[in-house]
């Protein structure tokens, strides 16, 4: 009687028990989620770790540096989920919101992260840093940078920037479009001036990812939201990885704003004005004797024989055009790069190296389309001449091409001799000013001969310019 007496009773002790502990940790929980949510009023920041059971700790100090701007650090420092966040908020609304909503997300992203390694290798340990740094333009904007490092067992995985430019009067978020009038050709002419830029920065220059670089900085205006103004100049951010082999880390780049200032909206122009500016040709053009040749090139890109020959004309300085044959292009990508870099005018050859004289309409579309499409993809530009395989053109091919159709004046019949030694008569016996010359780099032997005939016609005056500077001088 006894024992089961006892018994019952260790039954109803038990139960008090459980439920005791149930209602403790139900008041934890809630107290954890409450606390969260009434401390700052900022339940999104708060809520991905509370769920994680880490309470962080906030500090908030008002910035003796920017007045109106309060600064809030937020740490937790668990074994396993370990971050650090320190963020500006102003004395706008609109302003934190795209903050806070940037910091959650990070944040997130940081947590679901560790949560897909967690599941494989039980006990991986994470560490989230985002930090800032706020820069003045003319007493009126601020550009906020933040910087975001993610690391999971102690390895760096990611760092990544984010930035905010804002009115500090008035608290408008200003976009790139509003950096630039609205105007899409300003657009245009900062997204290659970026792009070259980028493309021959010496940091970068070997590292670089030829189509992210390219995609990165295609003329849409979300491709530059990441700048901010620091001094006197504009700079664009870029991932680690985004456009470059990681171990070049973070690149930047940075534009004088006196060199940009024809397209920049008339609050943000630079005080001080420069010589050049992003509206200024690339390359004066020299003054010469007047006296011209263009070289042409077509039927490639070869893989060894067009890049001699780029070495040859680089030993000149000398600027050549290059027509190129589409399926070529789509071979040898980053070839047609490499002729472009090297500042050669590039033209379409057709797709396949048709005689469209024999094609429909239709057809004819197609071979330009086609080509013009993978020479963008390749280079990032359209090509600027077209020359029709075999000279062969008729009325219907030359509508159907959008830039000039350009023939040739001397044939050095390359590609029917393929004897190095035949080039320079061929052009000597038929030289002319403003001569456009035939030649193919699909052949080693006018790669061969081609040094001489650089010679001859450099110590006999003449200037090596594109087919486009040809069709100016002669009008
Ligand atoms: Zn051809």
């Amino acid at each position: 009687m006894k024992n089961k007496h006892n018994r019952k009773r260790a039954g109803w002790l038990e139960g008090l028990l459980i439920s005791t502990i149930v209602m403790l940790t139900a008041f934890i929980v809630f107290f954890i989620f409450f606390n969260g949510d009434s401390k700052f009023q900022r339940t999104a920041v708060t809520s991905a770790n509370a769920s994680e059971g880490s309470t962080p700790t906030i500090n908030e100090t008002n910035s003796v540096k920017y007045p109106g701007v309060r600064i809030l650090s937020e740490v937790v420092n668990d074994d396993s989920l370990r971050y650090h966040i320190n963020y500006p908020q102003t004395k706008f609304d609109a302003v934190n919101n795209k903050i806070l909503q940037y910091i959650t997300t990070s944040k997130e992203n940081y947590i679901n992260s560790l949560r897909l390694k967690n599941n494989v290798d039980v006990k991986a340990k994470g560490n989230l840093l985002i930090d800032y740094d706020i820069y003045e333009y003319k007493n009126k904007y601020y550009s906020i940078v933040f910087t975001e490092k993610v690391s999971l067992d102690s390895i760096v995985y990611n760092t990544s920037t984010e930035t905010f430019f804002i009115n500090k009067e008035t608290g408008e978020i200003i976009a790139p479009i509003n950096l630039l009038n609205k105007k899409v050709e300003n657009l245009n002419l900062l997204a290659k001036h970026v792009r070259t830029q980028l493309s021959e920065d010496k940091k970068y220059k070997q590292y670089i990812f030829q189509n992210e670089l390219i995609a990165a900085t295609r003329p849409y205006w979300d491709n530059f939201s990441r700048f901010a103004i620091i001094g006197d100049s504009l700079v664009f951010y870029y991932d680690k990885g985004e456009i470059a082999a990681r171990n070049v880390g973070n690149p930047t780049l940075s534009i004088p704003l006196s060199y940009i200032n024809p397209i920049l909206t008339d609050e943000l122009k630079s005080g001080t004005t420069s010589e050049i500016n992003i509206l200024t040709p690339k390359k004066p053009v020299k003054s010469s004797n007047g006296k011209k040749v263009a070289l042409t090139f077509d039927d490639g890109p070869h893989p060894s024989v067009t890049k001699q020959i780029l070495k040859t004309l680089a030993k000149y300085d000398a600027k050549a055009t290059f027509f190129m044959v589409g399926s070529n292009v789509s071979n040898y990508p980053t070839i047609a790069k490499e002729v472009y870099n090297s500042g050669h005018e590039i033209g379409n050859h057709t797709w396949n190296h048709a005689n469209l004289t024999r094609l429909s309409s239709k057809q004819i579309a197609s071979q330009l389309d086609r080509t013009n499409n993978a020479i963008f993809n390749a280079i990032g530009e359209y090509p600027t001449v077209f020359r029709p395989p075999y000279g062969a053109k008729n009325n219907q091919v030359v509508k159907a091409s959008a830039v000039p159709v350009v023939m040739w004046t001397i044939d050095t019949l390359d590609w029917k001799y393929r004897n190095s030694n035949k080039l320079l008569p061929m052009v000597k016996s038929n030289m002319h000013n403003n001569a456009i010359i035939l030649m193919h780099d699909i052949h080693q032997t006018t790669a061969s001969g081609l040094d001489s005939v650089l010679n001859y016609l450099d110590q006999s005056g003449y200037e090596f310019v594109t087919v486009s500077e040809i069709l100016e001088a002669r009008k």
